[in-house]
């Protein structure tokens, strides 16, 4: 079944006007796992904050359909509402809000959404103890404030955590392994497999054959100046480790 499907989509920043994506696109369907790769610049992060309506982006042409609807008249919210979720390449801390909090109010403002009770602060942490062993993360992470001086693996832990919190239909994974030593890396890889099932979708953003080792694409897209200008398997991946950009141009 279709979930999304993005044609010709462009888009500038905001602020300058000055173009970044020219025209993508990308057609996923549930239970898929698309993998988007590119040289640094190439437009992928902006993509993947295009499609949860980040502020700095504007959408100049093309067309985001999303379960059906057009994404692009959708809030941020209502658009998480609907089950988009991305992780951020460089997750902000939020200075005087513990983590905990944080994310009991997320999944409250979630719950509200879908009509359904909002949870108390002693069922909530009933509700996410058990998550943290599914991403390998200490306990004490909950009452610090959000990412305050987390280390990278402890910020891309909580991301996923917040994936597991929230749960998603299309999990958008922006360099979820970068910073991440081996062992970060499988944690985070097998939390991302375990919360997710296959229904679920995943785009995920990655420089590295290593992450796709742990989380199996369907697809490896290139993207190179705004546009996905090859899509293939993981012989694709492959290549480019072994030989570089060059390769595939
Ligand atoms: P990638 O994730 O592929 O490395 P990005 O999407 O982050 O690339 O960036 C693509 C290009 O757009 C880069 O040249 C980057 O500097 C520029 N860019 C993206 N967002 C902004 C922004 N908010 N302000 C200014 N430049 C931006
Ligand atoms: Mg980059
Ligand atoms: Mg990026």
């Amino acid at each position: 079944k279709l979930l999304l499907e993005v044609k010709d989509l462009s888009a500038v920043i905001a602020d300058s006007k000055q173009p970044i994506l020219k025209g993508v696109n990308l057609t996923v369907h549930e239970g898929e796992v698309h993998t988007v790769m590119g040289k640094n610049g190439s437009g992928k992060s902006t993509f993947a904050k295009v499609l949860v309506g980040h502020p700095d982006y504007e959408i100049t042409g093309g067309s985001i359909t999303y379960k059906g609807q057009d994404l692009v008249q959708m809030e941020p919210e209502e658009r998480a509402t609907a089950g988009l979720f991305m992780s951020f390449q460089s997750p902000v801390a939020i200075p005087g809000v513990s983590n905990i909090d944080f994310l009991n109010m997320a999944y409250n403002a979630r719950r509200r959404k879908l009509g359904l009770p909002e949870l108390g602060p002693i069922e909530f942490y009933g509700y996410v103890a058990p998550k943290l062993e599914l991403v390998n993360m200490k306990i004490d992470l909950l009452n610090r404030n959000v990412n305050e001086g987390f280390s990278g693996g402890e910020r891309k832990r909580n991301e996923i955590l917040q994936l597991a919190v929230l749960g998603a239909d299309l999990a958008i994974l922006d360099e979820i392994d970068s910073g991440l030593d081996v062992d970060a890396l499988r944690d985070v890889a097998k939390a991302v497999n375990r919360i997710l099932t296959p229904k679920n979708s995943i785009l995920m953003i990655t420089h590295y054959l290593r992450l796709l080792e742990f989380i199996k694409p369907t697809y490896i897209h290139i993207m190179e100046n705004g546009r996905i200008v090859k899509t293939g398997d993981i012989s694709l991946a492959e290549t480019l480790e072994r030989e570089g950009y060059k390769a595939i141009a």
